[in-house]
């Protein structure tokens, strides 16, 4: 069998409290269900808004709990941000940086995901670091120079073996459309030539249970990073089953 599989859920800015419970509790009992579907080496997690860390880390069994982002800082005068210890002490075992809609809408720059990657790590979570090209550096042939500088600067002064890195292409998030298989297979190869044999590569963008079996067959992909698909615990449980 292939070496473990990471699927992590990303809620984005959806489900409150209530909602999670009730998620979960559907979730749980969906697990229960399938679990002779679900090979031994897939792990999952879900990355929820800061105000439902807790109640996901009350409900879930084996579930990964995520935040979306952190502040660098400790404490103190950043009003609006949430630290690493703050996520911590309520379940966190990982935090996303540089999800490409930070990157866009919120300025949060490679330099700026390589510090906080640094704290995250200290503080014992593991960052899932993501990354990718836009659609128009798809077209003129740029994806490898472009994430090339990515990861680099992302994970200046990181271990990539405390990591996980996210293969994000921009234009496929939440669009229904992808790069082909042996593309992403590439990229993902050229991720790990690039950075270490041993380093943990997902793949996400508009991964959906029929495309999700033959994403995670491929040699240099060991997880993926979804986020329409994981709002619905019916959808989400066939992504850990791959579509069994
Ligand atoms: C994401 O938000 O990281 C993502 C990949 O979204 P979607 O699966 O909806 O494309």
């Amino acid at each position: 069998m292939k070496n473990n599989l990471y699927i992590i859920g990303n809620w984005k800015m959806n489900k409150n409290p209530t909602e999670t419970r009730e998620f979960m509790k559907e979730f749980n009992k969906l697990y229960e269900e399938n679990k002779n579907k679900i090979n031994s080496n897939i792990f999952y997690g879900i990355a929820a808004p800061a105000t439902n860390l807790a109640m996901l880390k009350i409900t879930s069994n084996d579930c990964l709990v995520v935040a979306q982002n952190v502040n660098e800082n400790e404490s103190g005068s950043h009003t609006g941000e949430i630290s690493i210890n703050m996520v911590k002490s309520v379940g966190a075992g990982a935090v996303i940086l540089g999800h490409s809609e930070r990157r866009k809408m919120y300025n949060e720059t490679s330099q700026k995901v390589s510090q906080k990657a640094q704290k995250v790590i200290e503080a014992g979570l593991i960052p899932i670091i993501a990354f990718g090209e836009t659609f128009e550096e798809y077209k003129m042939g740029k994806t490898k120079e472009v994430i090339k500088k990515m990861i680099k600067e992302s994970t200046k002064g990181v271990n990539l073996l405390q990591v996980i890195l996210a293969y994000e292409p921009v234009w496929a998030i939440g669009t229904g459309k992808t790069p082909s298989l042996k593309e992403i297979q590439k990229i993902c190869a050229y991720i790990r030539s690039i950075t270490n044999p041993n380093v943990i590569i997902q793949y996400g963008g508009s991964v959906k249970p029929k495309n999700i079996g033959k994403l995670m067959n491929q040699k240099d992909i060991n997880g993926a990073l979804v986020g329409g698909a994981s709002l619905d615990p019916k959808i989400f449980i066939k992504l850990l089953t791959l579509n069994k």
